[in-house]
């Protein structure tokens, strides 16, 4: 295990503490390893009667990966999943507008990471079950009582769990416990796991994309295998409009198949597998960022804090960076106020930069706009493969922008 105690290690550590994680999701497991490996008395509550993973596959960056090496989960985690080194985007006529190689970054071991949710959850989940953290399930979390400093949880059945010292809310982007922000966006996507027959031709380090316009998008992300299944898969999305998923289910599958062979021709033999529109999951996505991450005794983290269309592939990452730092600032701090503050400030610059990234990139990718698409095919395309563009687009898909990792001291 490469993650010791580092109990007292900073000398103005806390003594242990209560803490409340709310969620269990990325954000609130790896909070919860960290904060009970540091000694603290850690339980987590989650909605759900067993804890699962919702949706398909996701892409672990160098950043999350960080994280969860400080863990000791990282190499399992690269093993069950597939090693991504490109990431691939044509239009619909075959134009080449996005060419990303990790190799531009000119680092050893950068490389993204495909991977199925389940095998991160079951990851993590078996770590935190491992170190006996007490996971109380079927606890639907509707507010928090503060009182003296001290925090409750109270639930949907009206009964009530504290007091704690710390709530760590990693409830996601729906989280009760912030004020509602940010607006939702106007497209989402139908994601599938797949199995991916190699007669398809879809390389297993490469994330590859097709686009007509910035109103469709397809992908085929190879996820590795998952627990329970006996060979890789790869995940499929393709990008809808909310509004238009009522309108997608009425014209029938079929309608649907022929619209995206017609974009890609190669994905008739994922399509094949898709023999009801419930092999399909609708994900919509919001656009947030709490302006307060941290009040008395509550930090928000990971979704529950900013959350962002998928485009630039950080919100999974961005949460396990989030954990760490709330480990560190109670690490460094004698006080819970000053923990949270700590914890705030060695992520807020990261969290905001990649939040206007991801403004300004998703609609690129996602959107009604023809102009945005045009440019991004006849001038960002062919200038995006000269240097220092493959260098910058390497860092930005890296989440490294803005070195992130220094001040949390990783590597
Ligand atoms: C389609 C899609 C593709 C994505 N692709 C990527 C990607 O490639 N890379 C990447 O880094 N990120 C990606 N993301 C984003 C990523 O999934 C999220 O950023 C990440 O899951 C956030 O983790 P979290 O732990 O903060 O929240 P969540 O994963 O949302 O976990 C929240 C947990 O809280 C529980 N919960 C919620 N409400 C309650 C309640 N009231 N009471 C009790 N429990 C509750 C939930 O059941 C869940 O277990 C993608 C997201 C989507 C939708």
């Amino acid at each position: 295990m490469v993650y010791g105690t580092g109990y007292g290690a900073l000398g103005r550590a806390m003594m242990p503490i209560d803490i409340a994680v709310a969620g269990c999701g990325p954000a609130g497991l790896a909070a919860a390893l960290l904060l009970a490996r540091d000694g603290h008395r850690v339980t987590i509550f989650e909605r759900f009667e067993t804890p699962q993973p919702v949706g398909s596959g996701l892409m672990l960056q160098p950043t999350g990966l960080a994280v969860l090496r400080m863990l000791g989960l990282d190499r399992m985690l690269i093993e069950r999943g597939s090693q991504i080194a490109h990431l691939f985007g044509q239009n619909a006529r075959q134009r080449t507008v996005l060419d990303v190689h990790y190799a531009a970054l000119r680092r050893t071991g950068a490389f993204g990471v495909g991977i199925h949710r389940a095998s991160l959850f079951d990851a993590l989940h078996q770590a935190a079950v491992a170190a006996a953290i007490p996971i109380e399930t079927g606890r639907s979390i509707c507010e928090t009582e503060q009182s003296g400093g001290k925090r409750w949880l109270r639930f949907e059945d009206d009964s009530r769990s504290g007091p704690f010292d710390l709530v760590v809310d990693a409830l996601g982007t729906r989280t009760p416990l912030a004020p509602p922000t940010g607006r939702a966006l106007a497209y989402g996507a139908l994601w599938a796991s797949l199995d991916c027959p190699p007669e398809a031709g879809f390389r297993r380090d490469t994330l590859a994309q097709r686009y007509r316009r910035a109103s469709v998008m397809a992908g085929v992300l190879p996820i590795g295998t998952p627990p329970g299944a006996a060979s890789p898969k790869i995940a499929f999305f393709w990008s809808l409009r909310a509004d238009q998923l009522a309108a997608w289910q009425g014209a029938g599958l079929d309608a649907w198949k022929s619209d995206v062979t017609a974009l890609w021709p190669a994905t008739a033999a994922l399509l094949d597998q898709i023999d009801r529109p419930e092999r399909l999951t609708f994900a919509a996505y919001a656009h947030r960022t709490l302006p307060r991450p941290a009040e008395t005794a509550l930090i928000h983290i990971g979704d529950a804090w900013h959350s962002a269309s998928p485009q630039l592939g950080q919100g999974a990452n961005m949460a396990l960076l989030d954990a760490y730092g709330v480990s560190l600032g109670l690490r460094a701090e004698r006080s819970v106020a000053d923990a949270l503050a700590h914890a705030v400030s060695l992520r807020r610059r990261h969290v905001h930069l990649y939040q206007r990234m991801s403004g300004l990139f998703t609609p690129v990718y996602q959107s009604d706009s023809h102009v945005i698409p045009f440019v991004r095919d006849t001038i960002v395309g062919p200038m995006s493969k000269l240097w220092p563009a493959t260098w910058i687009q390497a860092a930005m898909v890296s989440g490294l922008i803005g070195g992130p990792l220094r001040p949390l001291g990783l590597a």
